[in-house]
């Protein structure tokens, strides 16, 4: 058998600071499995340049004049982490047997690549890494994506705990992913969906290298929300259940009330009466909130925009000759 190609896929989002530490890292990675004969010399690393506003297209071009090892894929403008992770992901999948995707702050264990290398020759098609502990991260982080994860489980939806999006991917799984054409994208939840045979490798996060997260605390959340949305209807039907019950006790009340004036107790009920307009409206407006939001997700899904642009791409297609002047 021979080795199997890999390529390493990046994005970065105004990543400068700590891009080149990110580089030599993987450069050096990658020449140590060429050397031990576990990948191809055919291998490379692809950096995704989702639309940033520093020198980090800068960064990944020049190196990649100097060395034939580093790709580069910019996209037309920023379109979030998933999308980005995506687009390497494809546009890596026809020359590769099996990709690994990786953040580019040097959180995840890069050596752990080398297990995932060993688990695709015991045959898997998709590898996690998940992290054994999350002592870098805030308490506040800490807590609010373990409530994450357990709430998606209640939700019935199929997510590798702690895992984050650092994974290697076959081919084959890949063109199956590339099956998945919908708009709203949330590669955690979709990955696990593909099947076919999985393992996981553990490994212990570290504290970003340099640079800011790009997720703050409200893209956070929206991440999340997104996440529920995307893949499960139950957050609707539990305000059905809550508008049923309202209902139900609305009735109760009513036939109270009722009573209480038919025996001649006329003044009170403005407290009560006033609280459950408040309530019912309020119940309502979520309801309807919540509803909107899947019709905006269909009416997103049925535009069937492009998730994203690419601009230039060194990986498929070498260097357009107007950038070597
Ligand atoms: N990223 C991206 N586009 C964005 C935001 C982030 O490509 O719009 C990249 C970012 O450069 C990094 C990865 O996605 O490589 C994860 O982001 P970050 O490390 O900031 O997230 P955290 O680890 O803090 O959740
Ligand atoms: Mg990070």
């Amino acid at each position: 058998m021979t080795e199997p190609v890999l390529t390493i896929v990046v994005p970065c989002y105004n990543e400068e600071e700590v891009l080149p530490e990110t580089m030599s890292a993987l450069q050096r990675l990658l020449k140590e499995l060429m050397d031990e004969a576990l990948i191809s010399q055919q291998s490379k690393l692809l950096f995704v340049d989702d639309g940033s506003k520093d020198g980090t297209w800068e960064l990944i071009y020049k190196e990649g004049l100097q060395n034939s090892m580093v790709k580069g894929l910019k996209l037309s403008r920023n379109v979030g982490h998933q999308n980005a992770l995506l687009a390497g992901l494809i546009s890596a999948k026809d020359l590769s047997d099996c990709v690994v995707s990786i953040d580019a702050d040097l959180q995840d264990d890069i050596s752990v690549i080398r297990e995932f290398i060993l688990k695709y020759y015991e045959g898997c098609d998709i590898v996690y890494g998940v992290r054994k502990s999350r002592e870098t991260d805030s308490f506040f982080k800490r807590s609010t994506a373990q409530g994450f994860y357990k709430m998606m489980k209640r939700l019935g939806v199929d997510l590798v705990y702690n895992h984050a999006d650092f994974r290697l991917m076959s081919k084959r799984a890949l063109n199956e992913l590339q099956r998945f054409k919908e708009v709203n994208l949330f590669l955690r939840g979709i990955v696990p969906l593909i099947g076919f045979k999985t393992d996981i490798v553990y490994y212990d996060r570290l504290e970003r290298k340099a640079g800011e997260t790009k997720y703050p605390l409200k893209k956070m959340l929206a991440f999340a929300f997104d996440g529920i949305t995307s893949f499960s209807v139950s957050p609707i039907r539990f305000v059905l259940l809550i508008g049923f019950i309202s209902f139900l006790m609305s009735l109760m009340f009513g036939s109270y009330f009722l009573t209480l004036k038919f025996l001649g107790h006329t003044q009170t009920g403005w407290t009560s009466l006033i609280t459950s307009i408040w309530l019912i409206g309020g119940l309502q407006l979520i309801a309807i909130g919540l509803i909107g939001e899947y019709i905006g997700k269909i009416y997103k899904e049925t535009k069937q925009r492009p998730k994203y642009i690419v601009d230039i791409d060194t990986f498929n297609l070498g260097v357009p000759r107007r950038l070597l002047d």
